[in-house]
């Protein structure tokens, strides 16, 4: 009964669509042509065998053979979801990738996106529930699912995708999927990665039994050579070097387009701008021998339209005979596996990409630049040779290459806060974290400070039990301590705001600050800002948007990124409705100074973790218990520098910041996360010193009788 290659092949090439009856669009038959060429199409037998003798299948091959457009579709044809009411679903570790995949796999199977085909990202979906059977999600979402549905009863395969990326959330997927494949015989499980070496995988998820490691479909890419080139020195600045590059290959290579890896988006905006300018002096100058050029940047807060323009052919030349035009694309890691982009005939490689790296004794995660592993260096060169033999330009040395960067990337559970990963396996059922059968295991110590802080926090119990409120905390797509701050929020008259502010932090930056109109655009903000907290800033310009009616110019005139907004007013209906599932109300104080105080209150019950002291006359802060030197982002819109402040975010640049910052009191620290600012558990110091001071001015004042004593009070456990 079930498929073979030939059936298949027939339902493809039939005249009507098997998945919705319809007549195909004439575009079907182009992209199938196309779809015929990809390597996993002539091994479409053998995948279909081996996906119908096995509960688990490991896929490796190159990037561009077809495995995230053509597996998942191959799949469908073999489980027929759409004839029994189930999904088959592919998860993918950027929201980038899932959108503009779906997206893909919707005209390649001639279905609307959204119906047949849909996809899953945090605060958004894109399915119609009984339609929708194939399902693009990233892998955070699935993970999601899983803890309000553990036997994820609705999903006859899954399929992990990008898995050589090792994110925390498809290591977690992986562990969770593997146990639950034990349990449910008739769910499928399909690993697909990148990279070569999937031995790992293979033995990881051998439930067969210890000697029979999962079995594994290699595709045979085709690849083409690629070139690589060595810088003879260290380049003094990557960016400089790169635009350089860039414009080397465009006056004296031939034709084909570039790939130029950079690590953020304001990186990337502004090498486009510079790259655009000199190529246009450059052709102007020469047209007889200087096509033209088009430079695309791609990066994950990108809108999905403009995310599409990768995909778009280069440039015609400018006359008949003229030299071709060229195009350039100027991205993060995601181009280095995440999305194939065709016509990639040079790869110009820094070498360096912006990694979240953990340190669990100061607590603190923060994005860095740093140099990539040697299998991204080999990944990222290959993306030269897709189509035919390429180039790829390093900038580093070879000595380097060979002897500073890691063999592979750490997987993302050596190096990052585990508070949410641990809530999530708690609220998964996992009640042992230490002797959970993870692929690979975190540190003991990454361990132990997000137990300390969900304990803190009261989500988990003194004997590591889920709580009332973790279990509520979990089913909020937020960071814990903001789960927890929205959720007591109401009992400070000011959930209404918090929410605003949590949607607010949820999405990218709303300050557009243009190179060339820094001045105007710090001038527009000192307008929308409140001296006494960023977080009450961010909730000014929500009011502010939404009292201008969502207007595009008032965006633009003050400064504003129109599309944050936009989303951000998504996010909060969205956790409006979480809100709601609880009976958690919206709830608002009148009078204006009370409500910002109870807002700052709230705000402490979330974050009172990060809290810094002011030390010395200078400015400088020290964070509390972990002694962290750190100063306030000149991005921060304090009028003064107060004694006590709360952040909501470390960063390293030049030297250590924190940034959305607000002035706090000792005082709701004591009060609202007793626990946490216990004084005996308290390194000597200044701030010590400190809250030993206002403790004992709160007793005198207790036995006084003029406490004020009027807020309820709750503590943190
Ligand atoms: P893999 O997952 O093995 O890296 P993919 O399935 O992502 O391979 O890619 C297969 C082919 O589909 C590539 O040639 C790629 O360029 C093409 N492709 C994927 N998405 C799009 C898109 N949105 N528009 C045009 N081509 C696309
Ligand atoms: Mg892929």
């Amino acid at each position: 009964r079930k498929a073979t290659a030939e059936q298949v092949i027939r339902a493809m090439e039939s005249d009507v669509n098997p998945f919705n009856k319809q007549p195909h669009k004439p575009q079907y038959k182009r992209l199938l042509e196309r779809r015929k060429e990809l390597p996993v199409f002539g091994q479409m037998s053998e995948f279909l065998k081996m996906f119908t003798q096995n509960q688990i299948v490991v896929v490796v091959g190159e990037t561009g053979s077809g495995k995230t457009t053509q597996i998942p579709q191959l799949v469908c044809y073999s489980d027929l979801p759409h004839t029994k009411g189930q999904i088959v679903a592919c998860t993918q570790p950027r929201r980038v990738a899932a959108m503009s995949v779906a997206e893909r796999v919707a005209n390649e199977m001639d279905v609307s996106l959204g119906k047949e085909v849909g996809y899953s990202i945090r605060f958004e979906d894109m399915n119609e529930p009984g339609a929708t059977f194939l399902k693009y999600m990233t892998d955070h979402t699935l993970l999601r699912e899983a803890m309000n549905d553990p036997d994820l009863k609705q999903y006859s395969t899954i399929i992990l995708d990008e898995a050589h990326e090792r994110t925390l959330a498809t290591d977690l997927l992986m562990a969770f999927l593997k146990d639950l494949a034990q349990r449910r015989s008739d769910l499928k499980l399909v690993v697909m990665s990148a990279t070569l070496d999937a031995h790992k995988f293979q033995k990881y998820l051998s439930i067969a039994g210890p000697s029979k490691p999962a079995p594994l479909f290699k595709i045979h890419g085709r690849t083409h050579p690629v070139e690589v080139f060595y810088t003879q020195e260290p380049e003094p600045d990557y960016i400089e070097a790169a635009i350089r590059t860039v414009l080397m290959i465009h006056r004296a290579e031939g034709p084909g387009d570039i790939l130029l890896f950079l690590t953020g988006e304001e990186e990337i905006e502004d090498a486009c701008r510079r790259i655009k300018f000199e190529a246009d002096d450059l052709a102007n100058q020469d047209p007889q021998s200087i096509g033209p050029l088009v430079c695309i940047p791609l990066y994950s807060s990108l809108p999905p339209q403009q995310q599409q323009r990768i995909f778009d052919p280069a440039p015609p030349s400018r006359a008949p005979s003229g030299p071709p035009g060229r195009k350039v694309v100027v991205s993060t890691n995601i181009a280095e596996t995440s999305l194939t982009i065709d016509g990639i005939v040079y790869v110009v490689d820094p070498g360096l990409s912006q990694v979240k790296v953990y340190n669990p004794r100061i607590r603190f995660e923060s994005l860095l630049v740093s140099p990539i592993s040697k299998a991204s260096a080999q990944q990222r060169a290959g993306r030269a040779g897709r189509t035919r033999p390429g180039k790829c330009f390093r900038l580093y040395m070879q000595k380097d290459f060979e002897t500073e960067l890691e063999e592979q990337t750490h997987p993302e559970i050596l190096r990052t806060n585990l508070a949410n990963a641990v809530l999530e396996l708690a609220k998964l059922g996992v009640k042992d974290l230490i002797h959970f059968d993870y692929v690979d295991a975190p540190a003991p110590e990454s361990l132990m400070r997000a137990l300390e802080l969900l304990n803190y926090l009261a989500a988990l119990d003194d004997e590591g039990n889920l709580t009332p409120l973790g279990a509520m905390m979990a089913d909020f797509p937020l960071d814990s301590q903001m789960a927890k701050m929205l959720i007591v929020s109401p009992e400070f008259n000011c959930s209404d705001e918090i929410l605003t502010i949590v949607a607010m932090l949820s999405v990218p930056s709303v300050w557009r600050r243009l190179p060339n109109q820094q001045k105007e655009a710090d001038v527009a903000k000192a307008l929308l800002t409140i001296p006494d907290g960023d977080h009450l800033t961010l909730l000014n310009v929500y009011n502010s948007y939404i009292s201008n009616k969502h207007d595009r110019n008032w965006c633009w005139n003050n400064y504003l990124g129109a599309r944050a907004l936009q989303e951000a007013e998504n996010v909060r209906a969205q956790l409006q409705r979480t809100m709601e599932r609880y009976d958690i109300e919206l709830v608002t104080t009148q009078d204006e100074r009370k409500l910002w105080q109870s807002i700052r209150k709230a705000l402490v019950c979330g974050f009172f973790m990060q809290v810094a002291h002011k030390e010395g006359e200078k400015g400088g802060y020290l964070t509390v218990k972990d002694n962290q030197v750190v100063s306030l982002h000149p991005s921060c819109g304090l009028d003064s520098s107060p004694e006590w402040v709360i952040f909501n975010e470390f960063i390293l640049t030049t030297k250590p910041y924190i940034r959305t910052v607000t002035e706090v009191r000792p005082e709701w620290l004591l009060e609202f996360a007793p626990n946490y600012f216990d004084l005996s558990t308290f390194p000597a110091g200044e701030t010590k010193r400190a809250l030993q001071s206002v403790l004992k001015k709160r007793t005198l004042k207790a036995v006084d009788g003029t406490g004020t004593g009027s807020v309820s009070t709750r503590s943190n456990k």
